[in-house]
């Protein structure tokens, strides 16, 4: 007979990894979580994927951190050998007391502000914290540092979309939630595997499937989503423009766009129409790999529904032509009226649980909170009122440029918080080396990741079922996420961390809690006016524009006209990847993530079921192109590019097209992003993840 382990605590949450935003229950017993539960969320109807549900227990996990440390005078170099074992942590750091732990760290920037200038200063966020986390963490860099050099995961995201929405449309949002293909006759995914990266949000569009409703899947790798789908469209790597204008010259050339939308609501489409006349779906098949008919059939067919969607996610983004792939989208949905409607409209998926709050919340080099520029001056004017301070007008550095400023020796301070850029910036040798040279490196996180092993102070913190606060998911649904268990030893809450930085900066900061710092949001994001502390207590989320109290929120956007007036047409034109194979280096490497791992893997390797469920690095490879390499499934094989070099086991997969490799960034132990390729997007500086070129060897160190 087995004894069931009964819970003595139940706590209401949300899932601490991707935008989708589940809403969970923590069961609990002798503050340790037994298991969790969905709940009946907007986003997820109780549904939860594998990593929701059993992507809990890292947080008790031995690896944590329980006391502040210091680096040790002695310990090994920052700029050899990248090794990391987390039992030889007292070679390199020595335990410290908070407040001999925090001296150090704000004594170091002071020291740095004040001899060098505040912009020798920066400081990365973390799209996992609380909105009310990000929104101190950036006044703290804004009103303490003195910089705008501020910046976070989105950068590596959706930076792309987000400037070609601003541009377009003259708002970052998503334009109605996942959920809403329930209402959309034709539905598009493109540049995404929601399967894998949104298990929930995915169920939502193979339900809508399994109802008749018609789906296209675009992407280079065949998904599992594909099975779902009436149209599949495998296009090469890096043709997605002219896939798009392809499709678009189409529906111009046979009469599909919408008139009075055009006419009524827009603005640049002769231009963008002229633009068009030379992308034949005839001319770019052979360049994008998809025959023209197919092309011409899946237009009428966006074009002529009555209500259609498209949803995407890094496939678009993450490219040197990431804004202009945006912008294709944008213009696909105006010229057809296809956007502010239920059913229909624009839904850039959301990867991190909270990208979406803590880029509202002003974790961005170039806005305050509410995407508000730091260069206008009557924004600025607010800003200073409301936090009592002159503020600088420039913008400042993005993620890779604060890398390469620091390589420059113009950067020598970097406060760091739950992220990990050693593993998740491309080029990670590169960015190690730059993070090696910094003067003075603090890092908040809760496991001594690679990034933290640089650090020359690390601050224990919160992880998530540890703290209460709110989060924005990809829908724009705020949500409440609630304590849950106890943190281990001296692990402190962030918000704490943060507010005793900023004392020590010379900030005179009092908040009690997350509640009061939400309190002050509500000023700082007028979107977000309406929703009150309380409200969230009891309706466990609202979702935005709720610009009054008592204003249920507007689900659908857009409709009646957008933020910056008149949609803009903004024609692109194609640019070819940055790093394209030749006789050296002959295939295309792909990164991204898989569905039991999570970004760089710091939490859900230190899950047991999902690290029994995957617990080696593998690639995967078109059998064909295994073939050719030499290569048995199973194997080890070796990936170089002209950055590094990394051994992993071969899988085969018929999804990913011949002539490529596809691999996450979730292992240590073989860090892809060792290999990726640092090139930007110049409009979003968003780096070229899903695009390198690469060769490939049998064999290899495990
Ligand atoms: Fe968590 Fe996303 Fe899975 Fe939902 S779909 S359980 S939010 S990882």
């Amino acid at each position: 007979e087995v004894a069931l382990v009964e819970p003595d605590k139940q706590v209401d949450s949300v899932c601490p990894y991707c935008g989708v935003g589940c809403q969970l229950t923590y069961n609990i017993k002798d503050d340790k979580i037994l298991f969790v539960e969905g709940r009946d969320g907007p986003a997820n109807n109780s549904r939860l994927c594998v990593k929701g549900r059993y992507g809990f227990d890292y947080v008790h996990h031995p690896h944590r951190l329980t006391k502040p440390m210091i680096r040790r005078a002695d310990a090994p170099d920052k700029h050899g050998d990248f090794t990391l074992d987390p039992n030889d942590i007292d070679k390199v750091f020595r335990e410290a007391t908070w407040e001999e732990a925090l001296d150090f760290a704000a004594k170091g920037f002071v020291g740095i502000r004040d001899s060098m200038g505040p912009n020798a200063l920066a400081g990365f966020g973390s799209a996992k914290g609380s909105n009310e986390e990000a929104y101190l963490f950036q006044k703290l860099i804004r009103t303490g540092f003195k910089t705008n050099n501020v910046d976070h995961c989105t950068r590596l995201c959706h930076a792309s979309s987000v400037v070609a929405l601003l541009e377009c449309l003259g708002s970052g949002a998503v334009s109605n939630p996942v959920a809403d293909v329930d209402k959309a006759e034709v539905i598009v995914v493109i540049g995404a595997n929601p399967t894998v990266n949104h298990p929930v949000g995915a169920t939502w569009i193979k339900n809508a499937a399994r109802k008749g409703h018609k789906l296209v899947v675009m992407d280079p790798r065949r998904t599992e989503l594909a099975k779902h789908a009436d149209h599949v469209l495998q296009f090469k790597p890096g043709s997605d423009v002219p896939l798009l204008n392809a499709i678009m010259h189409t529906i111009v050339e046979e009469g599909l766009v919408a008139p009075e939308f055009i006419a009524e609501r827009t603005e640049g489409f002769d231009e963008l129409q002229a633009h068009l006349k030379a992308y034949t779906p005839e001319l770019m098949e052979p360049i994008c790999g998809i025959p023209a008919e197919t092309i011409r059939e899946v237009a009428r067919l966006y074009a002529t529904a009555d209500t259609a969607m498209i949803l995407w996610g890094m496939g678009i983004s993450q490219h040197v032509h990431g804004t202009d792939n945006a912008r294709c989208l944008i213009s696909l949905a105006l010229m057809t009226g296809q956007i502010g409607r239920p059913g229909t409209g624009l839904h850039p998926l959301r990867g991190q649980n909270n990208v979406q709050g803590a880029s509202d919340m002003g974790l961005i080099p170039m806005v305050f909170p509410d995407y508000r520029p730091v260069g206008d001056d009557e924004a600025r004017q607010y800003f200073e009122e409301l936090w009592q301070t002159p503020l600088d007008a420039n913008p400042g550095l993005t993620v890779v440029e604060i890398m390469d400023a620091i390589h420059r020796g113009e950067l020598k301070g970097l406060y760091i918080m739950g992220e990990n850029p050693a593993m998740s910036d491309p080029d990670a040798n590169h960015a190690r080396q730059s993070l090696a040279e910094l003067d003075h490196l603090v890092v908040q996180d809760i496991f001594l990741t690679e990034t933290a092993y640089l650090a020359d102070v690390i601050l224990p913190a919160s992880g998530f079922p540890e703290k209460t606060g709110t989060f924005t998911n990809t829908d724009r649904l705020v949500q409440m996420g609630r304590a849950a268990v106890s943190m281990p030893g001296d692990a402190r809450q962030d918000l704490w961390i943060i507010q005793e930085l900023a004392r020590r900066l010379g900030l005179d900061w009092n908040y009690s809690g997350p509640a009061e710092v939400f309190a002050e949001i509500r000023k700082a994001v007028p979107h977000m006016a309406g929703i009150t502390w309380d409200r969230l207590e009891n309706e466990h989320g609202v979702v935005y524009p709720c610009f009054e109290e008592g204003d249920p929120g507007d689900w659908v956007i857009f409709t009646e006209d957008f933020p910056r007036g008149r949609g803009k047409f903004v024609p692109a034109d194609v640019v070819p990847p940055d790093e394209r194979p030749d006789e050296e280096y002959p295939y295309v490497l792909i990164t991204g993530r898989m569905l039991e791992h999570w970004h760089t893997g710091s939490m859900t390797r230190r899950s047991n079921v999902l690290d029994a469920l995957e617990s080696q690095a593998v690639a995967t490879v078109h059998p064909l192109t295994l073939d050719e390499m030499g290569i048995t499934p199973g194997d080890l094989m070796t990936l170089s590019t002209r950055r590094g070099e990394v051994s992993v086991y071969a899988r085969v997969d018929e999804g990913v097209p011949p002539g490529a490799v596809f691999m996450a960034f979730c292992y240590y132990e073989a860090a892809v992003n060792e290999l990726s390729n640092a090139a930007l997007d110049p409009a979003a500086k968003i780096p070229e993840f899903k695009y390198c070129a690469v060769k490939v060897s049998p064999g290899g160190e495990p």
